[in-house]
């Protein structure tokens, strides 16, 4: 999947990160974990972020001012999809970031907001709650 996209050795790291993580990291808990691949600053890793976010490798989280490695196979291999939308459940005892498509709420979204003459560039919507394994 990572093929398709090219990416830097930064923008890789950052990635890797993220996606071993499992849940959402902040810009400095990212650096924590790539400091050893030689990223220093956070510029690095926003830089690497802002790309991420671009190809849809990377969500950003805004409730959480965090980030997450995207955990479905979207058509990434394509440019970056116009509305690209997405649907995060967050744990709030753990932390672990569910992701869901919403294909069909987000298409009759983006029909209400096209009525309007609204474009949408981007479509993300946050759930809080408790995930299975905590409410146990
Ligand atoms: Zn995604
Ligand atoms: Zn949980």
């Amino acid at each position: 999947m990572l093929d398709a996209v090219k990416l830097t050795d930064n923008q890789s790291y950052v990635l890797k990160s993220l996606s071993e993580a499992g849940r959402a990291l902040s810009a400095y808990e990212i650096l924590d974990q790539v400091r050893e691949c030689g990223l220093r600053a956070p510029a690095q890793v926003y830089r690497a972020l802002e790309k991420l976010i671009e190809v849809g490798l990377v969500h950003r989280l805004e409730s959480l001012n965090a980030f997450v490695a995207c955990g479905h196979k979207h058509d990434h291999a394509q440019a970056p999809a116009p509305a690209h939308a997405a649907a995060f459940a967050i744990c709030e005892t753990c932390g672990t970031v569910f992701e869901y498509d919403m294909p069909t709420e987000a298409d009759a979204l983006r029909a209400s907001l096209a009525k309007d003459g609204f474009v949408a560039n981007s479509m993300t919507v946050e759930v809080r709650g408790c995930c299975a394994d905590c409410s146990r």
